[in-house]
């Protein structure tokens, strides 16, 4: 693909900075998406001047004038929905059935953020007494800093993009430097919109030119995704900026929590996909397995059975299930990470090796590593409490659900676990128990709901700044008493 540069000020622009760098097509080595090159320290300060101009001019119209806007991004997003999906799948390696409904939870996310939007512009008011009355309005923040991840590369900052646009901000948006390409795409697709110069800003780089644009002083606050050490870095480098927003988005180590009364017809495929799909990169994926014992080998038979019949291979080749992992540094943390596996008391039993397929690409086996949990017995370790971000699960087999809910809050993060149990009463003891921002019952860890809010807590971060939250991130909320002009009576 060509290589367009920033778009900042409502047009493609040169970047000037010196780094380049080649986008890979992960599962096909031999074939780059197309070279890029990251901004310089110059280019985010032009980024942030134009937001700033945007912001002044966007922030004056009215919720139908935006929604307009809206309705054009979307438009376009649809027309495109093919090309937009096949080079997610490209250029960050997941199946394409996975990259296309990414795109379609980007189309339905529209609708979505427009009714929370409208209702949010309304003012929530309540009579305090004759005349008086007190009201909750909600006022766009300013400049928001997007900064995403590559797992989700449309979806995730897309939702923010959408919400802080509608709720009249504007946006300075730094895609991950493994997604470039699907950064353009997006710019491309908002330049659609026809928004007022400087709404909507792109600039292209790594860490370093993202850490510029998050302490940038003119600001206003940082939605940020990715994992939990880049998340530590962003709060520190930002503490004395009190003002500015920092809301984090963090990882993982989600366990799919299986009591003695689970139908296993359920949980076996569940935690299949939740550990495996997309490789295991998602905040979401099941990394970790806890089985009450009496389930245990009725569980493994079926689990590690079905684990040979994974198909893996290239995305755009629609009959594989698990494409590669993103880059070689994403391998080589998978290999090393799930090696150490043995020291911490785990059984291996299925190796994390490196595959051969027809296409040269970071293609690995997906791992299993197995502990039987002793009384009293302490969690540490890097394989034990680290998000590996690849397709490994480390089952845990405990006595009891009290054992599970120890081994489940051992871990440093805090996101999202699956219960799977047919007894309510189970579910709302362990409701009460578990450390996380997301709970769902005898349902996959990665699946989730946009009506709801998305985010953990710990390790896993703060605000919820992924689901039904967003809005209210883009906006502050201000609290007004309103004493009506007195009228005089006739
Ligand atoms: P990452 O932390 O490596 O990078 C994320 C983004 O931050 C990239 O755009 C990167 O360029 C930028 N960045 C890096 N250093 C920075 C700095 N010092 N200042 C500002 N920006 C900086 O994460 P990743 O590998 O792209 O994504 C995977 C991680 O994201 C995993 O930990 C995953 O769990 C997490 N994630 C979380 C959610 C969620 O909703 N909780 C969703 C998707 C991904």
């Amino acid at each position: 693909m060509i290589f367009k540069g920033n778009y900042i000020g409502g047009r493609f622009q040169k970047v000037s900075g010196a780094t380049e760098k080649t986008s890979e097509d992960p599962g096909d080595l031999g074939h780059p998406v197309g070279t890029f090159a990251f901004s310089s320290e110059e280019d985010v300060n032009g980024a942030v001047a134009f937001a700033l101009e945007g912001f002044s001019v966007w922030k004056e119209k009215d919720f139908k004038g935006r929604d307009h806007s809206i309705v054009r991004f979307q438009r376009a997003l649809k027309k495109r929905r093919k090309d937009f999906a096949f080079l997610i799948s490209r250029e960050m390696g997941k199946p394409i059935r996975d990259a296309i409904q990414e795109v379609d939870r980007m189309v339905e996310r529209v609708r979505l953020a427009q009714s929370e939007a409208a209702r949010i512009s309304k003012a929530h008011s309540f009579s305090i007494q004759r005349g008086l009355r007190g009201a909750l309005r909600y006022k766009p923040r300013g400049v928001l800093a997007i900064i995403g991840p590559f797992n989700f590369p449309g979806y995730i900052p897309n939702n923010q993009i959408l919400s802080a646009i509608l709720l009249g901000n504007s946006v300075v948006f730094k895609p991950s430097e493994l997604t470039p390409f699907v950064g353009q795409v997006l710019a491309e697709l908002w330049h659609e919109a026809n928004l007022p110069k400087g709404v909507f800003n792109l600039i292209q780089g790594d860490g370093s030119v993202g850490r510029v644009l998050a302490v940038h002083e003119k600001i206003h606050g940082i939605i940020f995704t990715g994992s939990y050490s880049t998340g530590q870095k962003i709060r520190e480098e930002t503490i004395h900026q009190i003002g500015k927003l920092v809301a984090l988005e963090m990882g993982g180590k989600n366990a799919a929590i299986i009591s003695k009364n689970a139908a296993l017809d359920v949980a076996v495929p569940d935690c299949l996909l939740g550990s495996f799909s997309i490789s295991g990169q998602r905040c979401n994926a099941t990394s970790r397995i806890i089985l009450e014992k009496k389930i245990a080998k009725p569980f493994l038979n079926v689990f590690l059975k079905s684990l040979k019949n994974l198909k893996i291979g290239y995305g755009l080749d629609e009959e594989n299930f698990m494409g590669p992992l993103v880059s070689h540094g994403a391998m080589e943390k998978y290999l090393s990470r799930t090696a150490l596996a043995p020291q911490e008391n785990f059984e291996v039993i299925q190796k994390a090796i490196p595959l051969e397929r027809k296409k040269r690409g970071y293609y690995v086996q997906p791992s299993v590593c197995l502990k039987e949990v002793k009384k009293g017995e302490e969690l540490k370790g890097p394989y034990t409490e680290e998000e590996i971000f690849g397709p490994n699960v480390a089952i845990y087999v405990v006595d009891s659900l009290e054992e599970a809910v120890q081994v489940h809050n051992a871990s440093p993060y805090g996101l999202v676990a699956s219960f799977y149990s047919t007894k309510r009463e189970e579910y709302e003891r362990l409701f009460k128990e578990l450390e996380v921002g997301l709970l769902n019952w005898n349902r996959a860890t990665i699946f989730s709901n946009p009506r709801l809010p998305f985010g953990g807590v710990k390790q896993s971060g703060n605000h919820h700044p992924v689901g039904s939250f967003v809005p209210y991130l883009c906006t502050v909320p201000v609290a007004v008493l309103e004493n009506a002009p007195l009228r005089r009576r006739p």
